[in-house]
């Protein structure tokens, strides 16, 4: 029988798994996909340039907990270029127009300002290589075999003085799948509290409350999509541009778009690592319909931004394409329903009834949506790792 068993390999069950080995805890660490990470994922383009394709930012005034991770793994990170201005495409059969923006105004208001740098973007910075490489350097030191990847929690049950976890593996050579039995003395579960409510089952069933909340949980950026465009030199720094824009016209492919350049492109002679991002405009249960025109529309839209050379036939960027509201390990039925109700509004996080710990201290819910502070975000993944943490060591178990 474990000690502990994490469930969820994203930032909160590895963080959670990290402090757990440092103790020297007996803990296994088991995720439904084939790959750690969860919502961080950096693809790599041919040439080496990292596209995140999950999260990105993170904001140091406001995230110690991330900012300290990023600095203790010894990773460098870089700002988000943002001079205050941004290109406005409002009109599709109209140029973008440039607007400046001071604080917090909306990029769509009228008001002509001054730009203040770091407008658009609020002091965002970027990990060097991508997100990715935190998930790269926590799992690092960690034994790949307390690590069981393509493991699906399915069922948990209480047993008195140990939970009994029901996990579901794809059999690799027939693909078929089979069910394997885990006993744990407690159990952290890393994972959105909607996906946790649609796809697991609790024998006795969870306190009304708990299952409330978690239904109320919105997952955040469960219906997101993000594209990512790879080019051989920055051409859009050469005319002036910071790569920030915004397309609000009812055509719009994507919304937000911004640089993604890693540092080798901020000297003058940079040819490598020159790469632009956005986020879908098109709600989810519309995107099948576009999968067939989804890559001509997407350069159409940022040959209209950027100009010709964003679709150079002799320097094509490679595209990549993320839509994470395919994904049943982060997106729930529940979140694809609310997809476009309250648009682009920061849910509230951290509702107190998901951080109670269950049947007696042997269950632990966990994961950013969790979170009283930086819920939905990096921050929050850290800080809710931080509380089951306390929360474990007030049981004198770790
Ligand atoms: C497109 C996008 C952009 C974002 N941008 C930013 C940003 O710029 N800055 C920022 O701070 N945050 C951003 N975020 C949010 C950020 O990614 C999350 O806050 C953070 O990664 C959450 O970590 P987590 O460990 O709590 O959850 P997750 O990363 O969701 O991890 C949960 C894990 O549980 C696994 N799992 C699910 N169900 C099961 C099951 N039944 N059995 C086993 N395993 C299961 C999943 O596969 C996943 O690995 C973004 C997210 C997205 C999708």
């Amino acid at each position: 029988m474990l000690e502990f068993a994490v469930v969820g390999g994203g930032l909160c069950g590895l963080a959670i798994a990290h402090g757990l080995q440092a103790r020297g805890r007996d803990w296994c660490l088991f995720e439904a996909r084939e790959r750690l990470g969860g919502r961080v994922l950096t693809a790599r383009a041919r040439n080496g340039t990292p596209v995140d394709l999950g999260a990105t930012w993170f904001w140091p005034p406001n995230q110690p907990n991330i900012t300290r991770l990023v600095a203790d793994l010894g990773l460098a990170s870089l700002t988000q270029i943002d001079d205050g201005c941004l290109l406005h495409l409002s009109d599709p059969n109209q140029p973008p127009q440039t607007v400046a923006l001071s604080g917090q105004q909306a990029p769509d208001s009228d008001a002509s300002t001054a730009a203040t740098s770091e407008a658009v973007h609020g002091g965002a910075r970027r990990v060097v290589g991508g997100t990715g490489a935190v998930i790269q350097a926590l799992a690092r030191p960690l034994p790949s075999e307390r690590l069981r990847l393509g493991q699906r929690l399915v069922a948990v049950i209480d047993r008195g003085d140990h939970v009994e976890l029901h996990l579901r593996r794809r059999d690799e050579a027939d693909s078929t799948s089979f069910s394997d039995i885990v006993l744990t003395r407690r159990l952290v579960l890393a994972l959105p509290p909607r996906v946790l409510d649609a796809t697991v089952s609790f024998e006795p069933e969870l306190p009304a409350a708990t299952r409330q909340a978690m239904v109320a949980t919105a997952t955040w950026m469960a219906c997101a999509a993000k594209a990512g465009f790879v080019y051989p030199h920055a051409f859009w720094r050469d005319n002036g541009h910071t790569g920030n824009a915004w397309v609000s016209h009812r055509q719009a492919m994507l919304g937000q778009v911004f640089d993604a350049c890693g540092p080798i492109a901020e000297q003058a002679d940079a040819r490598q690592g020159a790469a632009l991002a956005g986020f879908a405009a098109i709600r989810a249960a519309l995107r099948p319909g576009f999968a067939l025109s989804r890559d001509l529309l997407l350069l159409s839209q940022m040959v209209q931004l950027f100009g010709p050379q964003a679709d150079d036939a002799a320097h094509p960027p490679e595209l990549f394409w993320h839509d994470w509201a395919t994904e049943p390990e982060t997106c729930s039925p529940a979140d694809l329903a609310d997809d476009g109700r309250g648009a682009g509004a920061h849910p509230h996080y951290g509702d107190p009834a998901l951080s109670l710990p269950l049947w007696g201290g042997r269950v632990f819910l966990a994961g950013t949506e969790t979170a009283s502070q930086g819920g939905g975000y990096l921050e929050g993944a850290l800080v809710a790792a931080a509380r089951v943490r306390r929360q474990l060591a007030a049981l004198n178990d770790a």
